[in-house]
């Protein structure tokens, strides 16, 4: 059987480092003026990188990269057309966040935290949620401190941390029996928790609802975190990009609004989650004055501004969905709704054919354990966890892509973590049609 681009990519993508060495070791002597930045070293591997180029491959059923093949909301992409023709708005706007947008920011969360959230002071818009856990992480983490991160998690956090000079210590969710049916199933336990915290600890990251698992934290949860974080006098980087994104008979709660922790919270949200425009790439922090000025410092001395008309229309877009809140047509619980017949649709197509799905309280991800498949990948030599290679062979063979969830867990939940990949619903029936044709067939070659 040929192998197909997108796999020949992900080959290519792996043998580019072999021929880099070759390259610094038998015909260039590298000065030490080439050598990366400390900071760097070791985190030259990315998941998507690695992945992401099997999109491009048509005759692939693409479920792996999270990003919405739906269509965004037309009053948002109008919105953008309307603000390209004006000429204010194609140039610079404000450093930490265009007016309209943060006004917008604040009045919608406003209503969500049950407080004034001072638009100037206590927002900042930043490229996407990833440029606001960096500006978090850069802002406020310091050489030499700890902090806590709950596996698996969103794969950056641990860059990042190193990023600062600080080390990442991680905690994973236990399955809490021996069947784990949906990701409520998955808990942290209390006692580890707080031994993970010490003198040193500087903050801890959550991620509700969490990417990859799907966990909403409930309140009870997010109380106990509160309480640590306020026993040691941590700060709590709360990454809330999926907020609206929760299923039937589950809340979202923000950390930030239980007693006593919006002075030592910087909540992080997206545009490309809230309004399927994920190519768009604008998030927000949201936080105390005295927390967020740091993170203005340093997006005031890195990017400075983000794209005035992207801002423009997701201004726009709040605006309209700031009247509808609480309402069915609100964007904000529509998508949700769409995408819990989705979730439920993939994942009866999975029982059906004998796989394992853990079932997502919230996101668009739900992870998948293959075990049942007993997929022998002995031929594939390379020293990688099973979900890579699974991964790597279901691409290949299947045309199906996913990600492997190792990528969201250190080296000591590797073994826990291994026989699960993770599926993006978020794509359109057709879509997902597809992919569960190649399910079903799965056993008839
Ligand atoms: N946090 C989580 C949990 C994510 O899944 C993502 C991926 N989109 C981000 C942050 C980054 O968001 P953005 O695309 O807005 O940078
Ligand atoms: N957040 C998205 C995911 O988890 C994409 C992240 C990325 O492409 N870097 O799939």
């Amino acid at each position: 059987m040929s192998i197909s681009q997108p796999f020949q990519n992900i080959i290519k993508f792996t043998s580019q480092f072999t021929w880099r060495r070759r390259l610094c070791t038998s015909h260039y002597t590298m000065s030490s003026k080439h050598t990366p930045a400390r900071r760097i070293e070791g985190l030259d591997k990315n998941v998507w990188v690695a992945f992401t180029s099997v999109a491009a491959d048509p005759s692939i059923v693409n479920l792996g990269q999270g990003y919405p093949d739906i269509p965004p909301p037309s009053y948002v992409k109008e919105a953008l057309a309307k603000a390209v023709a004006v000429d204010r708005l194609n140039q610079y706007t404000r450093g930490f966040g265009h007016p309209s947008l943060v006004k917008a920011l604040s009045q919608v969360y406003g209503k969500v935290y049950g407080r004034h959230i001072d638009p100037l002071k206590e927002v900042l818009v930043t490229v996407g949620g990833y440029g606001s856990l960096f500006n978090s992480i850069q802002g406020l983490v310091e050489e030499g401190d700890e902090v806590i991160i709950i596996e698996p998690f969103f794969d950056c956090y641990v860059p990042m941390v190193r990023m600062a000079g600080a080390k990442p210590v991680l905690i994973p969710l236990r399955p809490s029996g021996t069947k784990t049916v949906t990701s409520a199933d998955w808990y942290l336990d209390p006692d580890e928790l707080s031994d993970k915290f010490t003198s040193r600890t500087k903050a801890i990251i959550i991620n509700t609802p969490n990417n990859p698992i799907g966990k909403v934290f409930t309140r009870d949860e997010l109380q106990m975190i509160a309480d640590l974080c306020i026993k040691h006098d941590t700060l709590c980087f709360s990454d809330e990009v999926y907020e609206w994104l929760v299923y039937k008979g589950h809340q979202h709660v923000k950390i930030a609004t239980l007693p006593g922790m919006w002075d030592r919270t910087i909540t992080i949200g997206s545009a490309g989650k809230t309004f399927s425009v994920t190519g768009w790439k604008l998030g927000w922090s949201i936080g105390p004055e005295h927390l967020i000025k740091h993170l203005q410092t340093v997006m005031m001395n890195s990017l400075y501004t983000c794209p005035t008309p992207l801002q423009e229309a997701v201004a726009q877009g709040f605006l309209v969905n700031y009247e509808l809140m609480g309402q069915p047509e609100c964007y904000f619980s529509s998508l949700a709704e769409e995408l819990e017949g989705k979730r439920d649709r993939l994942a009866a197509v999975l029982q059906e054919v004998g796989m394992t799905p853990i079932i997502p309280e919230g996101g668009y991800f739900m992870l998948v354990d293959v075990t049942s498949l007993n997929q022998d990948l002995t031929h594939m030599t390379d020293d990688e966890a099973y979900d890579y290679k699974f991964v790597k062979w279901m691409i290949k063979e299947k045309k199906l892509a996913a990600i492997p969830v190792t990528a969201f867990v250190g080296e000591e939940s590797r073994k826990q973590f291994e026989k699960y990949i993770r599926l993006c619903f978020i794509k359109k029936d057709c879509t997902l049609e597809a992919a569960g044709n190649i399910l079903k067939n799965w056993r008839k070659v």
